[in-house]
């Protein structure tokens, strides 16, 4: 029995230094993967604004509450210690090229776009978030399961696009969420509350964390 203790002993003497080895290189490269992949910026881009309302119903429109929820998506990502830089924090108009060039003006950054739905007739329900680039495709799921989970929303899934913010923003992971349709009276009626608006801004957040913490 101590032989064999002894023997078991040396053995790993002899393993132990090639065993660092792969450990120290497994975990430079485990930090090179998360620095390439750590964000340190939100870069939050409210749909439309000034003359461009997007969707509208009534007096109902798209700019002013894609500007509400992302001025609550911001407040909760500073309390979790992240930067955010706003496309807009006012009914301004920015062209789709000055919200894709603050998309790649830094490095470390996600690029989220915040917009309401519109669909003719109004039978149209429910959330969805778009990626154009593979590259943003898991931000995409967690913000879309995150909001879904939150809003108890009908989920209409992740999906591709061409839009020109997600498109054009190539530096960094870019997304664009719809939270629901202007179009649906039952869900305008939601998102006419701050509690309802205030969840979806949660949702995002959440999912944005736990894109982060899965880096
Ligand atoms: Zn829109």
């Amino acid at each position: 029995m101590a032989m064999g203790r002894s023997r078991r002993r040396e053995s790993y003497g002899e393993f132990w230094p090639a065993y660092v080895d792969v450990l120290s290189t497994l975990l430079m490269v485990l930090m090179l993967l998360s620095k390439a992949h750590a964000f340190d910026t939100v870069i939050l881009d409210p749909g439309h604004g000034a003359h461009d309302r997007g969707a509208a119903i009534g007096y109902v429109y798209e700019k002013h509450l894609a500007l509400d929820t992302a001025r609550r998506v911001e407040q909760l990502l500073k309390k979790e210690g992240l930067k955010v830089i706003m496309s807009r924090s006012r009914d301004v108009f920015i062209p789709l090229q000055d919200r894709s060039a603050l998309g790649n003006s830094r490095g470390n950054s996600i690029f989220v776009s915040i917009h309401y739905n519109y669909n003719r007739g109004g039978s149209g329900a429910g959330a969805e978030t778009y990626y154009h680039f593979s590259s943003s495709y898991m931000l995409a799921a967690y913000i879309q399961a995150y909001l879904v989970q939150r809003s108890s929303m009908l989920n209409r899934g992740v999906k591709n696009a061409g839009f020109h913010v997600i498109r054009a923003t190539t530096k960094n992971p870019a997304v664009l969420v719809e939270c629901g349709f202007v179009s649906n009276s039952t869900e305008r009626a939601r998102m006419l509350t701050g509690e309802f608006r205030a969840k979806i801004a949660e949702g995002i957040a959440q999912g944005i964390i736990a894109f982060r913490k899965s880096k």
